[in-house]
């Protein structure tokens, strides 16, 4: 945005990102094992233990299997190391990694504790973050 780094360092707090996913229609909510491929696709160890949702559709949901939406927030407090990784004008991805380093949640993580929760699908979080790294 033409800011200097300085500005943004001295400045900025936290910064969050956020993100809307639907919730699995709780009238049809049913017990679902993704298959190896969403796993992967994911970056996820396939859990035998691991239970997942879906809804498999109602007159409520319209048969969508979906009812409504919640929202997902990443919070990156801006720490000490990470003021010195915007002055030296690091890249997203390495200030990234620095957050996740001091326990940062990212969006993918906050949807795939979501998806165990059984609140939204792992198909779900794949469709808002497949760009993301
Ligand atoms: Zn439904």
């Amino acid at each position: 945005m033409g800011i200097e780094p300085f500005l943004i360092a001295s400045s900025v707090l936290m910064t969050c990102a956020q993100r809307l996913v639907r919730r699995v229609c709780m009238n049809c909510r049913e017990e679902f094992l993704p298959d190896a491929e969403m796993f992967e696709k994911l970056g996820l160890e396939p859990k035998k233990d691991a239970v997942f949702y879906r809804g498999s559709g109602c007159d409520r949901c319209k048969g969508r299997g979906y009812l409504g939406r919640l929202a997902i927030i990443e919070a990156l407090p801006v720490s000490e190391p990470i003021r010195r990784l915007i002055i030296k004008r690091a890249s997203a991805a390495v200030i990234k990694n620095q957050a996740v380093t001091e326990g940062m949640k990212t969006l993918r993580m906050a949807e795939i504790d979501k998806a165990i929760e059984g609140v939204t699908t792992l198909e779900e979080v794949w469709r808002v973050t497949a760009e993301d790294r």
